[in-house]
């Protein structure tokens, strides 16, 4: 695989610095059992990093010392890791939102048969990915019969009330096929309701839209395309200043399986740790009693994929794009 990182180091980014800590985003290992072609993770089944139960403790006690109001658990596949719903049910009991980026296939996977009922219990927001409502089209992405393993997931998560009952949300993600700008997000959400609610009876609560990052695989295609340049150009040519304000690492904190910290999790897949006064690399178990509101934020060429056009964040469009 190509790596994209010594040409995105040499894009220059408007330097922007932290706001307030609100959102803790744990990756809790690489495992996955799918193999997405556009996977900023690169997870796959064999993946073997995964978080151990002495960080999930560290993640518990920064929740509770540093009161952070939301908890967002990703992957991988994170409801793989042993620990995934202890770290859930102790994480709620502190009074946390929580979140779960479930990939859908995972609610049928051998020994996930009662994950759909432990999340409807403990009341964790589903945010799933489903980058088209086409077959065709997740299948080129995400793999053979992945469209019809996630229609039956989401079937599942209505019938217990997702997407319907206002205590449990069902939020889907969508990213473009290729190195295009993701379609303004309002038109596309109803698109998907129009398309999954009369072909399959699904609902859900809304559509976060995202570009994809050029890094990791697909990245990687890009360079073995000659696409790379192209694709940075049409990502800088639709930056906009106004969306600095709103990218997500100045509320979020992302950490990794080990309990190191990132700006974001495309930094975290990218090897750019935060860097905090004098620690190149800091955990998360040195943070217990530092802010880090005002720190300054590690950017690099990637970064325009999350303020071109509409903006892009872990809760989709920045906002609404001229049509
Ligand atoms: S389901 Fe998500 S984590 Fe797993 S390979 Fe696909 S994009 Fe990556
Ligand atoms: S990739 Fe996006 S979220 Fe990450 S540091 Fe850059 S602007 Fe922030």
């Amino acid at each position: 695989m190509h790596d994209t990182r010594p040409l995105l180091d040499k894009i220059p980014f408007p330097a922007i610095r932290r706001g307030k800590l609100e959102t803790l985003q744990v990756n809790v290992g690489y495992r996955c059992n799918q193999s997405c072609f556009h996977c900023h993770v690169n997870a796959g089944p064999n993946r073997i990093e995964e978080m151990n139960g002495d960080i999930v403790d560290v993640v518990l006690s920064f929740l509770r010392r540093r009161k952070i109001a939301t908890l967002d658990i990703t992957g991988g596949a994170p409801e793989l890791n042993p620990h995934f719903r202890r770290l859930v049910r102790e994480a709620r009991k502190l009074g946390a939102r929580v979140m779960d980026r479930c990939n859908l296939t995972i609610l049928e996977q051998k020994g996930q048969e009662d994950l759909a009922e432990f999340l409807a219990s403990e009341r964790v927001e589903v945010v799933a990915s489903m980058p088209c409502y086409l077959e065709d089209n997740v299948e080129r992405q995400r793999g053979k019969g992945v469209f019809a393993g996630s229609i039956r997931g989401l079937k599942r998560l209505n019938a217990l009330g997702y997407g319907r009952d206002p205590a449990l949300p069902l939020n889907l993600v969508y990213n473009p096929q290729g190195p295009a700008l993701p379609p303004a997000q309002a038109s596309l959400e109803d698109d998907y309701r129009r398309v999954l609610g009369e072909e399959h009876g699904i609902a859900f609560n809304k559509l976060f839209v995202l570009a994809n990052m050029p890094i990791h695989r697909f990245g990687s295609a890009l360079l073995s395309k000659g696409e790379f340049n192209d694709y940075i150009e049409l990502l800088r040519d639709a930056h906009l200043d106004a969306n600095l304000d709103g990218v997500m690492c100045r509320h979020l904190l992302s950490v990794d399986w080990r309990g190191y910290v990132y700006d974001c999790d495309f930094n975290q897949m990218l090897g750019l740790p935060m860097n905090f006064g004098t620690r190149a690399r800091a955990h998360l178990a040195d943070l217990l009693d530092d802010v880090v509101d005002g720190n300054p934020i590690r950017v690099s060429g990637h970064c325009y994929g999350c303020t071109a056009g509409q903006g892009s964040s872990c809760g989709g469009a920045l906002h609404e794009a001229a049509e």
